[in-house]
């Protein structure tokens, strides 16, 4: 994950960790160093760029030239900022309804059904939670049946209704089955375009208005850099969603996403998925991914 960027961080880095003499010049050029890996990573110009003036004034503020070693203060500046640009603490998600209804959102082949497989497994491991998973893509039966096949991997029950045009019936459907049947969690799937346009924006949103969600989740391909925090934003601007999950990042992916989206839409990333496979997913820890990414 992100090696790329962590080497070139790394190299950056390396040369304050092991220089003698640290100078005002130095300590310049790996700024300068991490700003270039930042970019490299398809962070967006202005994000890194404000990224870098942060770490220049807290290494000013903490007079990194005085210190014994002031290699390790510059990593720990670093990681620290990295940290909080990816969101700080990592961010719950809320279960307080009864049943908790969830929905899905993003963009078709971002990873929507996988994630919601996913997360009901991840949820019935809990205990305390029984999920029920909700089919709501009326456009392509094929998503239906993907689902099923999905619930059935994980063992939670499919609510669909394949014959029902009508996306907000059938969610509403969803959650009076889930009453009825003692689930206190409903994750509902929606159906995605692949682009954002307005029919399924209205889609998505006359649902979302209609079940008043405790949580709505936005699904993103990390794979897809900068697209990622654009198609962030557009749903954001419809939804007022309250996290991202960022999938594919057991990819080749670069990291920009991961990096700037948070900054971008001013919501968490909650969870990761890591894998194909119903149990690669993870509870997103900004500290941890910037200990990741600085090795
Ligand atoms: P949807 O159209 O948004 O519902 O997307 P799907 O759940 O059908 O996922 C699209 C493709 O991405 C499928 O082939 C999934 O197996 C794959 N996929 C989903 N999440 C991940 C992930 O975290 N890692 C990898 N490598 N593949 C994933």
């Amino acid at each position: 994950m992100f090696d790329n960027l962590s080497e070139k961080l790394d190299k950056a880095l390396h040369v304050l960790k092991g220089h003698g003499q640290i100078t005002e010049i130095n300590v310049a050029e790996t700024i300068k160093e991490v700003r270039r890996a930042l970019l490299d990573a398809d962070v967006n110009f202005k994000i890194a760029k404000e990224f870098t003036n942060r770490v220049k004034e807290k290494a000013l503020g903490e007079n990194v030239l005085t210190t014994l070693q002031p290699g390790q203060l510059m990593v720990k500046i670093v990681k620290d900022q990295l940290t909080q640009l990816m969101g700080g603490d990592a961010e719950g998600i809320n279960l307080s309804g009864n049943p908790s209804v969830i929905l899905m959102s993003g963009l078709q082949g971002s990873g929507k059904t996988t994630f919601s497989g996913k997360l009901a497994s991840f949820l019935k491991n809990k205990k305390t939670k029984k999920p029920l998973l909700v089919a709501c893509d009326v456009y392509r039966p094929a998503a239906v049946d993907q689902l099923h096949v999905v619930g059935e991997q994980v063992g939670v029950e499919v609510y669909s209704d394949k014959g029902n045009t009508d996306p907000v019936a059938i969610a509403k459907a969803g959650i009076a089955h889930a009453k009825q049947n003692g689930n206190n969690v409903v994750i509902i799937d929606t159906a995605g375009r692949l682009a954002v346009d307005e029919q399924m924006m209205k889609e998505i949103a006359e649902i979302h208005k209609a079940i008043t969600p405790e949580e709505t989740l936005f699904v993103v391909d990390a794979m897809t850099g900068q697209d990622a925090v654009n198609t962030a934003k557009a749903f954001n601007d419809v939804l007022n969603f309250d996290g991202v999950i960022l999938t594919k990042l057991d990819g080749d992916t670069r990291g920009g996403a991961a990096i700037s989206i948070k900054s971008v839409v001013d919501k968490p990333i909650k969870f990761i998925g890591t894998g194909e496979k119903m149990d690669a997913i993870d509870v997103f820890y900004p500290a941890r991914m910037a200990d990741r990414i600085l090795g």
